[in-house]
């Protein structure tokens, strides 16, 4: 007993104690389960969409380790692109007695009911990259300007048709979003007819199909073979005495699809281009197609930076301190507005992917060989 008296009086102050205890499991404010800053040792969920895409399994990778650094646990799963699944997977979570849950959502109007369990556990929710919608059980949101990201796309396809410039064209565009159940969908979009919209008015950018409605061009689930079995259609209906000067993809792994679907119809030699096409996420074999003259452009958005801010965000909310934030108006999911905070996302071609990617850590020059 002395010695220990003793060994605690070296401890200086209330708030050495607390951590002490803290790091013990044991609370120091009373049992409270949350925001207590008791939670450190914890596990924290991280529920991403799907393995199909690179950038998701970057993505929990990255989360994984920030949110260790921060002195936590972690548990990762990933929904294989069904809302159901991970809707199980987040209520397992939830039973498993995490502290704190980091969603990148699959399908954004299927989470209300498990977000609800969340929410009676006092498990503060961060909505990863993609908002989560009709629930106030949502606390933060961690994201990039996503209305930005449309708009280097569209920006970059009138550019590169010289439309900028006084070419007057007129110029075959097709145009192609994400999926609809995701809400950055319509940013993306939004923002990059914001540019093309105008050109399209004036004729000078003309698209043949006629499917210029977002909902006319969705891609459910984001799935590269939709998109390719879509861009074999247009073409067969819309192009048969016609080239393809320009395709608006929202995500490399469409861009593929989209590029397969004009390769087989004959596009890719000197006397038949490939028409400008867009893309996001500069994963590895898209950059590769960048650097190969297949796919134009991508949008480089650095996933490290959005994990860091996400597991920031998640230790703050448990931690009693207010997480920073950079947007309080512009996402609202239908009950409230997410507070967020934004990064930016950056264009991407052959000119400056050195200098972005290889420069910026992203990639190695050999991994782009
Ligand atoms: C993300 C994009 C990604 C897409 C498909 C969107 O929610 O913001 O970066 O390309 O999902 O995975």
């Amino acid at each position: 007993m002395r010695t220990r008296r003793s060994a605690l009086t070296l401890i200086a102050g209330a708030a050495s104690l607390a951590l002490t205890l803290s790091a013990c499991g044991q609370s120091s404010e009373g049992g409270s389960k949350e925001n207590s800053g008791s939670a450190k040792g914890g596990t924290i969920g991280i529920a991403m969409p799907t393995k199909s895409s690179e950038r998701w399994i970057n993505d929990g990778n990255n989360l994984v380790k920030d949110i260790k650094a921060k002195g936590y646990k972690t548990k990762l799963v990933f929904g294989e692109d069904n809302p159901d699944t991970q809707v199980s997977q987040i209520e397992n979570l939830i039973t498993q007695g995490v502290k704190g849950l980091v969603i990148a959502a699959i399908d954004n109007k299927s989470l209300n009911n498990v977000l609800q369990e969340a929410a009676d556990a006092n498990i503060p929710v961060i909505a990863y990259d993609r908002l989560i919608l009709g629930t106030k059980n949502v606390d933060y949101y961690a994201s990039f300007d996503n209305e930005k990201v449309g708009v280097e796309q569209g920006t970059y396809i009138v550019h590169k048709l010289g439309l900028d410039s006084g070419k007057k064209g007129p110029f075959n565009i097709e145009l192609f979003a994400g999926s609809n159940d995701d809400n950055n969908t319509k940013y993306f979009f939004s923002g990059a007819m914001s540019v093309l919209q105008p050109y399209i008015d004036k004729k000078q950018l003309v698209v043949r199909s006629g499917q210029t409605a977002l909902n006319k061009v969705t891609t459910l689930r984001w799935d590269g073979a939709t998109a390719q079995a879509r861009m074999e259609d247009v073409l067969t209906s819309s192009y048969k005495s016609a080239k393809v000067d320009a395709v608006l993809s929202p995500y490399d792994g469409i861009s593929i699809g989209i590029i397969a679907a004009l390769k087989s119809d004959g596009y890719g030699s000197s006397s038949q281009p490939l028409p400008v096409i867009t893309g996001q996420d500069a994963e590895l074999a898209s950059v590769k197609s960048i650097i190969a003259g297949e796919q134009t452009q991508t949008v480089y958005k650095d996933l490290r930076k959005l994990a860091e801010v996400a597991a920031t965000m998640v230790d703050d909310a448990l931690n009693k301190k207010t997480p920073q934030v950079n947007d309080t108006k512009t996402y609202d999911n239908g009950v409230k507005v997410v507070p967020a905070f934004l990064l930016q996302p950056v264009s991407v071609d052959k000119s400056n992917y050195e200098d972005v990617l290889v420069k910026g850590g992203y990639y190695t020059d050999a991994q782009l060989k």
